[in-house]
């Protein structure tokens, strides 16, 4: 289908949406209520469960990946509809729908904060980041099927350690979104318009250990050699790297190291987050921090870590990604916007694949993370309707 007849069917699907916006919150408070922090097997692997229900309800081929720390990571396949002539699109690359149900919220959260509705906006442990956008995604593919829409076969993956670094969840991110068409990325959107996220920064983390020789700071002090003196030092030459104009940043943000202020440090280290906005500078960054030397010949400097996650670059699929979800936007009367974000999601590695991704298509809110994280209502119909005929016109 057309951008064009997507857009046409923007509207039906808005109205759908809106008509079942009470059933979609219903079953965001199912989600929210489901704790689900990366770290606890047990409870991510509960919310799995729940959802592979839900997808299998909608006719989806569920696969689970068995993990032995991370929860089960899940993936579930729809097929593609040729209705309405459009015979080509059943048969083709399926579109990713891309998201995780771990949260930063650990047990127990849920009984000091609980889902609520206050002031048209639903509160709650992951309501935000990104429980809302799974919800999108189940109503996304109940309007494509009330609408008989033509649309390409439709994967959804989600992950269960994103917010700890996606260790497990990359491999199988990459493998599925590479035979994909294009990659829809259902994390919060940006800021209090909700912009969509058209490029992201790449991170990194790097640790900077140092060894020196522990002395009486009295007796021998001499004798010593202060990793801590050599630790500072060394963190001013990398706070040097940063460079603001191409969107390089190094942040020491972590710092620790000595037993007593009487005894000369044996040991410091420092843990420093880089982001950088181009994957070009990846390498050229790492090298500098491979070049680090002691200041002081008997202390020894080691180092551990590198970028992580590779920036999502403002490519040309993603920028034509972005004219289509605008276009059936306008149509429903909303002029939608693009931002970049220094934060990382799953959509930096398949964006890095060079397969078009585009993300913050999840709820509009505020306060990922925080104790106020929360979803406004009411625009919850018309961004899944915006989901909804994306899906019709990749
Ligand atoms: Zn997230």
């Amino acid at each position: 289908m057309t951008t064009n007849a997507a857009s046409q069917s923007a509207l039906a699907h808005l109205a759908f949406c809106q008509q079942h916006e009470s059933e979609m919150l219903a079953l965001l408070r199912k989600m929210v209520e489901i704790e689900s922090p990366s770290d606890d097997k047990a409870a991510v692997d509960r919310m799995g469960a729940f959802l592979a229900e839900e997808f299998e309800r909608l006719g989806g081929l569920v696969t689970f990946y068995p993990q032995e720390a991370a929860g089960n990571h899940l993936k579930a396949e729809f097929a593609g509809s040729a209705s309405g002539g459009a015979s080509d699109r059943a048969d083709a690359k399926p579109v990713l729908l891309l998201g995780h149900f771990d949260t930063v919220w650990p047990m127990g959260t849920l009984a000091k904060m609980p889902f609520q509705i206050k002031d048209g906006r639903a509160f709650g442990p992951g309501v935000y980041d990104m429980k809302a956008g799974i919800a999108m995604m189940i109503f996304a593919l109940r309007a494509l099927k009330e609408a008989s829409a033509a649309h390409r076969p439709v994967t959804i993956l989600l992950d269960t350690d994103e917010e700890v670094g996606s260790t497990t969840g990359r491999p199988i991110v990459e493998a599925t979104a590479k035979d994909c068409e294009a990659v829809l990325v259902l994390e919060p959107s940006q800021g209090p318009q909700g912009h969509l996220k058209t490029s992201r920064k790449g991170v990194g983390d790097i640790t900077i250990r140092v060894r020196g020789r522990a002395s009486h700071s009295g007796v021998d002090f001499e004798k010593g050699r202060s990793a801590i003196v050599e630790l500072a030092r060394q963190l001013l030459e990398v706070v040097k790297f940063t460079d603001l104009a191409r969107g390089i940043t190094v942040n020491p943000g972590v710092i620790q190291g000595g037993t007593r202020s009487n005894v000369v440090a044996a040991e410091a280290w420092a843990e420093i987050d880089l982001r950088i906005a181009r994957a070009a500078d990846a390498v050229e960054l790492e090298k500098k921090f491979a070049a680090l030397k002691p200041f002081d010949p008997d202390c020894v400097i080691e180092l551990s870590g590198g970028i992580n996650r590779p920036p999502m670059e403002r490519t040309e699929g993603t920028v034509r990604l972005f004219g289509m979800a605008r276009e059936v936007a306008a149509t429903i009367g909303w002029r939608l916007e693009e931002s970049s974000t220094g934060g990382g999601s799953d959509g930096n590695f398949t964006s890095a694949l060079g397969v078009p991704t585009l993300d913050g298509l999840g709820a509009l809110g505020e306060g990922a993370h925080a104790a106020n994280e929360s979803v406004v209502i009411g625009e919850l119909p018309q961004r899944t309707a915006l989901l909804t005929a994306l899906i019709q016109s990749v």
